[in-house]
């Protein structure tokens, strides 16, 4: 590869964005899907990984896609990417990302997009970090292929990195290789070689899952300051309620690929009204509960190539009794039940919680 290192630029902290945390959705949209639909052949027929899903992210707040494991929320932010092999992935709908449509885009204009735009932090640092070259030169190679500068420069950018998210004496750890490092540092480093380009958008996919629970918190916290110093839009794609609870503003419940439930964290946890949200919080220790009260999810979700018709959640459900013949026969529809919450259920009604009990859920307990 050649690199035009003529023009040398000096290390500049990314200016911070125009944005302001509100209790209501009003950064600016920088990822909006719509009616996404991603599908892939099997050898048992089509599988549904997402169907009509529409979300958006915003400048400065943090979206939490939540579901158990299956759910399609790893699939969509995949698609986001542009990640999925065209030749074997059926994708219908937009994905529109700063202007920028990713359905259907040149391979030249996701590679632009990647990094540059959107980053992304898995559970396992190992998908990102190269085993085989230094940390600091790969995090330099990232800010090089986007940026006109010396390799010094980017070099002396890598460590600044390393240091932004609070990796001790940057500089000896730049030359080191990710093995070298502990699970939560490499998390680390993966978060620094994610933001090198100050991308408008994170996407952390269980990024805390194999960490323990003392790192797990440094871990958000950090994603949560560098949001705040960076401005960007952070998407957290998790099963663990306790963590949406803490570190997000906004939640999409989904469910078999499909959302089922929409809204601001705060409100959804606080009141869920979908039976399937409804029983996600069942299942959550608190701090005022021991492990042998807590109820799961009776059953495991559906296979996505042989969907349930109806509602996919009702043979799990405990409230399909109260609706009948319609949970099994028909599909309910995504509806605003108040102004952006919105639900998925033929039980779902304004301002109503499907259980008393659920209402004594309280935010602030459920994130202590
Ligand atoms: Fe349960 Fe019926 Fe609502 Fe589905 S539509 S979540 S089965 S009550």
């Amino acid at each position: 590869m050649t690199m035009d290192f003529e023009e040398i630029v000096p290390v500049q902290a990314a200016a911070p964005r125009a944005v302001e945390r509100t209790e209501t959705p009003t950064g600016e949209i920088v990822l909006k899907v719509d009616d996404l639909t991603v599908r892939f052949p099997s050898d048992e027929g089509p599988v549904n990984a997402v169907q009509n899903l529409s979300y958006e992210a915003r400048l400065g707040r943090t979206l939490a896609i939540v579901g158990e494991s299956g759910s399609g929320k790893s699939v969509s932010s995949m698609t986001v990417l542009g990640l999925h092999n065209p030749e074997r992935t059926f994708i219908s709908g937009s994905v529109m990302l700063d202007g920028e449509e990713i359905v259907g885009a040149s391979e030249a204009t996701l590679r632009k997009v990647r990094s540059a735009k959107v980053a992304m932090v898995f559970q396992d640092p190992q998908s990102s970090l190269h085993p085989f070259y230094k940390v600091g030169g790969q995090i330099a190679e990232a800010y090089l292929a986007h940026h006109r500068v010396s390799k010094a420069v980017a070099r002396k950018r890598a460590v600044e990195m390393l240091d932004l998210v609070g990796i001790p004496n940057p500089d000896r750890r730049a030359k080191q290789y990710p093995h070298e490092f502990s699970g939560g540092m490499r998390q680390r480093a993966m978060i620094a070689l994610g933001l090198v380009n100050d991308p408008m958008l994170l996407i952390a996919d269980e990024p805390t899952t194999a960490l323990d629970v003392t790192v797990q918190a440094q871990i958000l916290d950090l994603i949560g300051d560098l949001q705040k110093e960076f401005g960007s839009a952070v998407i957290l794609i998790t099963h663990d309620l306790a963590v949406v609870a803490e570190v997000s503003d906004d939640i999409l419940v989904m469910y078999a690929g499909r959302a089922v439930e929409r809204g601001l964290t705060r409100d959804v946890l606080a009141r869920p009204n979908h039976p399937y949200t409804w029983g996600l919080l069942q299942s959550l220790p608190s701090a005022s509960e021991d492990a042998d009260s807590l109820k799961a999810i009776r059953g495991a979700p559906p296979s996505l190539v042989h969907l349930p018709p109806g509602c996919s959640f009702h043979p799990r459900c405990d409230f399909q009794d109260l609706v009948g013949d319609a949970c099994l026969s028909q599909l309910p529809e995504l509806r605003s039940v108040a102004p952006g919450r919105l639900i998925r259920c033929h039980l779902a009604t304004p301002d109503e919680t499907l259980n008393p009990e659920a209402a004594l859920i309280d935010h602030q307990e459920i994130s202590s």
